[in-house]
């Protein structure tokens, strides 16, 4: 820029900028094609050297300073899968403050039903097909694109500008995000402004996320002959009361909870369980005849999503409590309740910086106001909010949210092309302090 430029916000026009990005169009196609042909899938964590190591060397040639971090010890890290996460770092020649972008780079398994290879990244139109499209190599795409062309078009910002790919977002981010917030890596002080491209669309912000527990409940029984059934005590049956309790106490009650955070969809606004999977009896894994036993366990999993108004221990007594009823009224019903996993909801307040200079660059790249939302799932920003001990963090991404982990996954080109536009914006009124 030069000095007879006026650098308030009022005055600068970005409109270089935000043609250069338009001009990138191909060059952004290419570099999601290119991640997405990486089959990072998770679990098992394939690929992930390769697809860091793909993002470093881009980095690297852009004068980005490259850090490789393998998470040793994490769950499901080895030398065959290692968990391994890149962060790149521009320092600007004027000190200032960090802005982050921060990509996970694995995607979930294929499933079935997709009509598209899809690892082949295919183009049709205006959308890329293929899984992790949508999340979220098109986002950590549309951020690479979006930080080469701010520092092409200004080679005075201060600060520093960094972009991550991290591993295991899909599995609990332990082996990415939060082994680099332990490191103080992606923590305060080191960074200021954090911007995850997941895909929550292109002209809402996401503030956070509502809370998980999950746990595992086992009911016992007795073995006998399946001829003879009335000599055991069958744990399939006595599961099978627990879900009769679900029915008729739990799935009403979790229905009159409902929160005042702008969860999206409207039925993530209130308290959720899923029953992951049930299992009982022998699992005799082959393909012949079971042989007549009466089941002496089962074993549910269940993934109960709650609200930033309830406590986690109430959620939890609520169904200790079912299991403890049964326990005195119904014979012989023996349980236990093991957690699993748990996450605390995290909010970012709407007066954060970073979801101020965002949510005012979608009004000025989209004409229209962003819409604040929270996110029905989890992702990395916990352990942001958590252990990096950043408040000031969302997501903000392209792609389509109902999208995410579907067959037939895609990514909107124009969408890509208009988030890189704010996400550019943004950081550079961040950088600035404005
Ligand atoms: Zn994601």
């Amino acid at each position: 820029m030069n000095s007879q430029e006026q650098t308030s916000r009022e005055q600068t026009s970005h409109e270089s900028l935000f043609k250069r990005i338009t001009n990138k169009r191909d060059e952004l196609i290419e570099l999601t094609c290119d991640l997405v042909k990486i089959p990072t899938i998770n679990p098992p964590g394939e690929y992930y050297t390769d697809c860091a190591q793909f993002l470093g060397d881009r980095l690297a040639r852009r004068n980005f300073q490259v850090e490789y971090y393998r998470a040793q010890g994490t769950p499901g890290d080895s030398d065959q899968y290692p968990r391994m996460n890149v962060v790149a770092r521009h320092e600007n020649p004027k000190p200032g403050t960090c802005v982050h972008f921060n990509s996970h780079i694995d995607v979930v398994a294929v499933g079935l039903g997709w009509q598209h290879d899809p690892f082949a990244a295919e183009v049709v139109g205006n959308r890329i097909y293929g899984r992790g499209t949508c999340d979220m190599k098109g986002g950590l795409a549309a951020s690479v694109i979006a930080m080469e062309s701010l520092l092409e078009e200004y080679s005075d910002l201060p600060g520093s500008i960094e972009i991550s790919g991290t591993a295991d977002e899909e599995t609990g981010g332990y082996g990415g995000v939060a082994y680099l917030a332990e490191k103080g890596i992606m923590a305060v002080p080191r960074i200021d402004h954090v911007i995850i491209p997941e895909p929550l669309n292109k002209d809402r912000v996401c503030l956070g996320h509502r809370g998980v527990w999950w746990a595992e409940i086992e009911t016992y029984g007795h073995m006998a002959h399946g001829s003879m059934p009335f000599l055991g005590d069958c744990a399939v049956r006595h599961m099978g009361a627990v879900m009769d309790q679900f029915e008729k106490i739990l799935f009403p009650s979790l229905k009159t909870k409902r929160t005042n955070m702008p969860v999206v969809p409207d039925g993530a606004r209130e308290s959720t369980i899923n029953i992951n999977s049930i299992h009982g009896g022998l699992d005799e894994g082959f393909d012949g005849l079971p042989s007549p036993l009466v089941p002496d366990t089962c074993r549910m999993v269940l993934d109960r999503r709650f609200l930033i108004e309830e406590d986690i221990d109430d959620v939890k007594n609520e169904i200790r409590q079912i299991l403890e009823e049964l326990a005195t009224n119904r014979p012989s019903f023996k349980y236990q309740l093991r957690d699993l996993f748990e996450v605390i909801p995290t909010m970012t307040p709407q007066n954060a910086p970073v979801v101020r200079e965002v949510s005012a660059a979608i009004q000025e790249i989209l004409g229209k106001p962003a819409e604040m939302v929270v996110s029905p799932g989890t992702y990395d920003q916990k352990h942001i909010a958590r252990i990096g001990k950043l408040n000031n963090c969302i997501a903000y991404g392209p792609g389509i949210l109902d999208l995410a982990h579907q067959p037939d996954e895609y990514v909107d080109i124009n969408d890509m092309l208009d988030s890189a536009k704010v996400m550019a914006l943004s950081a550079y009124n961040l950088l600035q302090g404005n």
